[in-house]
């Protein structure tokens, strides 16, 4: 049996809410790897290997961590790398409209795959990767929202800080 678990998404940037998910993974799972979307339609804001670089650097104390880019299908990069868990990350009702979906396209992609939704602790509930941009944008510090090395990359993409 497969203990290997993939953490799909943007991470446009990886927020303390993502990292809560990523430790969760890594108490249930042998190992986890956190999978960057290369997704050339999205609009993001990091490029591929600042998004990466940030992972990297806020899963260094998580030994059975890693990180990875993913730019075709969810299912065949699973396949690929043996793994049949998909996590993901439900914070309010409104999410799971989405992810139901997405869910439900991958099981018909491929059988093999089950999607497991992990809740983040109440304090990551309203947080969001473009809430976050938003308000390193208003020139706002970021530090209570995403790890410091994340912060420090939003401060010098969007501006100084006020504090
Ligand atoms: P995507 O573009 O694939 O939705 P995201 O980086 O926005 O990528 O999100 C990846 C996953 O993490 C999604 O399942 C999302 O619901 C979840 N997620 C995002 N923010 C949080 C948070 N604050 N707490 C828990 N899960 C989150």
């Amino acid at each position: 049996m497969s203990r290997i678990a993939v953490y799909p998404g943007s991470f446009d940037p990886l927020t303390r809410g993502h990292l809560d998910i990523i430790q969760r993974a890594a108490k249930l799972f042998e190992h986890v790897i956190v999978a960057v979307s290369n997704n050339a339609s999205k609009k993001n804001s990091f490029s591929v290997s600042e998004r990466i670089e940030m992972v990297e650097e806020s899963i260094r104390g998580l030994p059975n961590v890693d990180c990875d880019t993913i730019g075709g299908l969810l299912v065949d990069y699973l396949r690929k790398k043996k793994a049949r868990v998909l996590i993901r990350g439900l914070r309010v009702v409104s999410d799971m409209d989405y992810e139901f979906q997405l869910a439900s396209f991958n099981r018909r992609l491929s059988k093999d795959v089950e999607t497991v939704f992990l809740m983040p602790d109440d304090q990551y509930t309203y947080l969001s990767a473009s809430m976050v941009r938003e308000v390193a944008r208003l020139g706002a510090g970021t530090d209570q929202f995403v790890p410091s090395f994340v912060a420090r990359r939003l401060k010098l993409k969007f501006g100084g800080s006020r504090d």
